[in-house]
Formats: C-alpha cells, sequence, structure tokens
C-alpha cells in the first residue's frame, strides 16, 4: 500500500472536505493536514490581496453575534474546511483592520508576511522558549535577536532582555526590576507624565504601587513631560516621606508621537537615584533609521527600554520587548530555583529566559522578527519606516495649508493630530468639538478609512497614525480631503441658524 493509499477514505481522496480520518483520536491524515494548511493560506493571502477594496472597519452588535456564535461545543466534530469557512466569513472580518492601507486610527500594524508564517512554524514546532534545555535553538535566536535590539538602540555590552507579549507586559517586568533595585520600599512611587500610556499606570500598580502614588506629571505644549514639575513633585514627595522609585519617559506616547527630554530625564534620574524606563513600544523602532536616531538620541541612558515589534517593526501580535541596561537586575527580579526545573541549570552561559521576566512558557516570537529581516534586509525594513515617516510629515504640511483643517501637534514620530477649524470661523472650543465629532462619525460611516480621534490637553482632536508601510500618499491624502470635505458638511449645519 502506497503511502497515499493509507489516507484514502471511503475509497475517495480525503481532504479537509471530509470527516476525520481517525475517528476518535485527535489527529488528522497527512493530506488533511495539508489539504487545511492550503486552505487556510489561501483564504488569508486572498485576504490580504483584498485588503484596499475593504473598508478598513467592520463590526456588528453583540445581540446579532450572539445570536449567530453562542452554542455549546459539538460532541461530534464537522469538516475542517466548513469550520475555517464560517470562522473566516462570519468571525474574522469583524475588526478594524488594523493592516488595511487606510486604517489611521488608534496604532495601526501591518505585519510582514514572513512574520505571519513565522508564528506558524513556531507554533508547529510546539515551541516552548523557556529554558536552555528544552529550547537552546529558540533561546540563542532570541539572544540574537534582543541584541540586534540592544545595538539599535545603542546599549552597552551586558544589557539584555527578552520578548514578552507587549507594551505592557515590558512595563510590568521593568517596574519589578526598579522595584527590587530600589530594595522593594514601602511607600513607593514612581512618575510619568499625563501624555504616557494607561499601560504604565497600571503596571506600576500591578507591581504594588498605591494607584494613588503613581504620579503623573503635567506635560508642556509639545506634550513632553515638564522637567520642573517632575523635580518638584520627587522632592515633595521625598518630604513627605514616599520612597521615589522610578520614572517612565516617553519616546513616542501613543497620543501625538511626542518624545520627552531623555537626556535631561536621564541627568535627573541618574542624580536622583531613580530607574529611568523608556516606553518606546510606540516609537522605538524609528530608531533604526537617521531620522529616528536623531529624534531618540539619549534613549541609550535608560535603565530599561519597552519596544512593541508589533506596532512599528510590521510583525503580527504579539511581540513586545524589554531591553534592561543591566542585564543582572532583571535576574535578580526574577531568577527562582523551582525542584521541579533543577535539570535546566546549564550554567551562566547557558540562560533561561524566563529567569528575565513573568512567563515560563513562553511563545518563539523572536522567530518572526528574524524570519522578516532576514528575508527583506534592514535596508528594506529601514526604507519602510522612513517612507511613512515622510508620509506624516506630509500629512501635517497638508494640513497646515489646508483653509479648514488646524494642525494640533508636530508629527515627529507618524502621528498628526489637527481638527476642522477654517480660519474664517470663529466657533470656539465647544463648537468645533461638536464639528469634529460629527466628522469622525462621518468618517466612520461614509468612508473606507478608519481613524480614531483624542483629548489634547482637554482639547478634541482627530488623529492619523500613519505607520503602515503599504500606505501610499494617496491614501493620506483622500483621508484628508474627505475630512475637509465632511467637515464642511458639518459646519454649513453648525451655521444655519435653528
Ligand atoms: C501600545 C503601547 C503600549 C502598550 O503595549 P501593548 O503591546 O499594547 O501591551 C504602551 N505604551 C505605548 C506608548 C504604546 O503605544
Amino acid at each position: 500500500m502506497s503511502q497515499t493509499d493509507t489516507h484514502r477514505v471511503d475509497g475517495r481522496k480525503s481532504g479537509v472536505e471530509s470527516h476525520a480520518r481517525m475517528p476518535g483520536e485527535l489527529r488528522m491524515s497527512r493530506e488533511q493536514m495539508l489539504d487545511l494548511g492550503h486552505r487556510a493560506l489561501e483564504l488569508l493571502v486572498g485576504r490580504i490581496e483584498n485588503l484596499p477594496g475593504e473598508n478598513a472597519w467592520d463590526g456588528e452588535f453583540r445581540q446579532v453575534l450572539e445570536d449567530q456564535l453562542l452554542e455549546d461545543p459539538p460532541e461530534d466534530g464537522r469538516p475542517a474546511d466548513e469550520v475555517i469557512e464560517s470562522v473566516t466569513r462570519d468571525v474574522l472580518p469583524l475588526t478594524v483592520r488594523l493592516d488595511h492601507p487606510r486604517c489611521f486610527g488608534f496604532i495601526p500594524s501591518s505585519p510582514t508576511w514572513p512574520g505571519v508564517v513565522a508564528d506558524f512554524v513556531a507554533a508547529g514546532y510546539n515551541i516552548n522558549q523557556c529554558t536552555w534545555l528544552v529550547a537552546s535553538g529558540p533561546s540563542q535566536l532570541e539572544l540574537v535577536v534582543v541584541d540586534w535590539f540592544r545595538r539599535w538602540l545603542g546599549y552597552p555590552e551586558g544589557a539584555g532582555g527578552l520578548f514578552t507579549s507587549g507594551g505592557s507586559a515590558a512595563s510590568v517586568n521593568a517596574f519589578v526590576a526598579a522595584r527590587e533595585a530600589a530594595g522593594h520600599p514601602e511607600r513607593a512611587t514612581v512618575y510619568m507624565s499625563d501624555q504616557s500610556h494607561s499601560a504604565l499606570a497600571r503596571a506600576a500598580m500591578i507591581v504594588g504601587v498605591r494607584r494613588e502614588c503613581v504620579r503623573m506629571i503635567p506635560s508642556d505644549t509639545d506634550f513632553r513631560l515638564d522637567m520642573d514639575a517632575l523635580a518638584r513633585a520627587v522632592a515633595e514627595d521625598r518630604d513627605a516621606g514616599f520612597t521615589p522609585v522610578a520614572v517612565a519617559a516617553n519616546a513616542g506616547t501613543a497620543g501625538t508621537g511626542a518624545i520627552d527630554r531623555l537626556e535631561a530625564m536621564a541627568d535627573f534620574c541618574e542624580v536622583e537615584g531613580l530607574w529611568l524606563h523608556v516606553d518606546a513600544a510606540y516609537g522605538g523602532f524609528a530608531i533604526v533609521t537617521e531620522r529616528g536616531q536623531q529624534l531618540l538620541r539619549g534613549i541609550e541612558h535608560a535603565d530599561s527600554i519597552g519596544l512593541d515589534a508589533h506596532k512599528w517593526f510590521y510583525q503580527p501580535y504579539e511581540a513586545g520587548c524589554l531591553l534592561v541596561k543591566d542585564e543582572n537586575t532583571l535576574k535578580d527580579a526574577f531568577a527562582v530555583r523551582p525542584d521541579i526545573l533543577q535539570d535546566t541549570v546549564w550554567g551562566a552561559n547557558h540562560p533561561n529566559i524566563s529567569d528575565l521576566g513573568l512567563q515560563l512558557s513562553r511563545s518563539m516570537r523572536a522567530l518572526k522578527v528574524w524570519m522578516s529581516v532576514q528575508t527583506f534586509g534592514m535596508a528594506t525594513f529601514r526604507r519602510a519606516i522612513d517612507k511613512v515617516m515622510e508620509l506624516s510629515a506630509r500629512a501635517e504640511a497638508y494640513v497646515r495649508e489646508s483653509p479648514v483643517l488646524e494642525a494640533m501637534n508636530t508629527a515627529t514620530l507618524g502621528i498628526v493630530c489637527f481638527r476642522v477649524n477654517p480660519v474664517d470661523d470663529d466657533l470656539d472650543d465647544a463648537a468645533l468639538e461638536k464639528v469634529n465629532r460629527a466628522v469622525l462619525v462621518r468618517m466612520f460611516w461614509d468612508d473606507p478609512a478608519f481613524m480614531s480621534s483624542t483629548l489634547l490637553q482637554g482639547t478634541f482632536a482627530l488623529r492619523m497614525c500613519i505607520i503602515n508601510h503599504t500606505t501610499t500618499w494617496d491614501d493620506v491624502r483622500e483621508t484628508l480631503e474627505a475630512v475637509e470635505r465632511f467637515g464642511k458638511e458639518a459646519l454649513a449645519v453648525s451655521d444655519t441658524p435653528e
């Protein structure tokens, strides 16, 4: 009997269209596996090809989805192609298409195909990236990729770190290291700007800093942390018997892409004996470009840096990373030696990466970065990141020239904030907010693009985050034109006497 004969069912070629080849077992035949895999590939590649023709957002109300999907798990299975067809038809399209070339809301992401395939391969190899014994090859690959990041950031040898689920987990790990380096004091306080990502305040609370001891320092008109206010807050806290532990700086806020004064903050933290964590989850990978290196100067002085490769380094979720300037600070904070893992100690040269953070079982996140960089090369990544920085600068210029729009930030790192506010109108902020909310609603329902809004020190702003490497100037321009058009219509309505 030939290999294929053993995989025939009922005299016909087995495929995903037929029921499980091995009843009662959680296994598929070779042909079923290949058929299902091919079907999945076709669906995924087709999705990516069709993206520009779709809307950047699709969604449905809870009741509709519940009626459609709520059920008990079936006792008997059904053909795998039916399963994958139904989920790709009914469930997976109901999202923001974060990789759509006109998705500008929140923080979009646009994974490279080798990165997507890497996640599949890592799952197929069933990698548990916990210890050297269990996964020496993958551990070495993670060391290699983390070392790439170390050098891009200008960190010294002896710096190290690990991949995490994302920026949130990276900040939790960083604050654990900061807390332990400070001797885990009572009445600890941490400092960040009012522009810092909510994940940072949450991370501080997770490591045991009381909610009211997370100090939100005001930002200046450029959305950068006010250094004088920071110095005052630290001094007042010391006088009041608190123990300041860490300061978190922004290297690209999620709101506007603003970068705090990294060098001044590093100097301050050095003098005060405070841990400096730089949250570069959004903006960190700009460092691979010359422009980004200028902007992020001083980042190398931080005690720790969090980065998200699932944002501006074009990887599928989840691909966060934490680097610390002195790897021992993470080891000291996290290492424990359970008896059940006593066989896994290979000595200092063979790190158990799970000793550097909160996860034991870990997926092989470094593989996606490695495979995409190996496939495309750094020159291509650099060009892609440069290109979108150029697009956001051009978008800002368009906004500044538009008679209908008002720029509200300097687009240093890919984010443009603005509002409809014609020069010849003199509406107050409340009236403008009403107009701009109406514009956002029109964009949401009547335009294929997706964008979001924010409050900039209390003022309502439309916000475009332009970091997708597949986005063209036409995508950006036509979206801005739609905002202008909807803006004029909303203004016409608001000007009409009631
Ligand atoms: C996205 C983001 C975070 C949170 O990271 P996750 O990967 O979502 O956990 C933190 N800070 C900034 C600036 C971010 O953009």
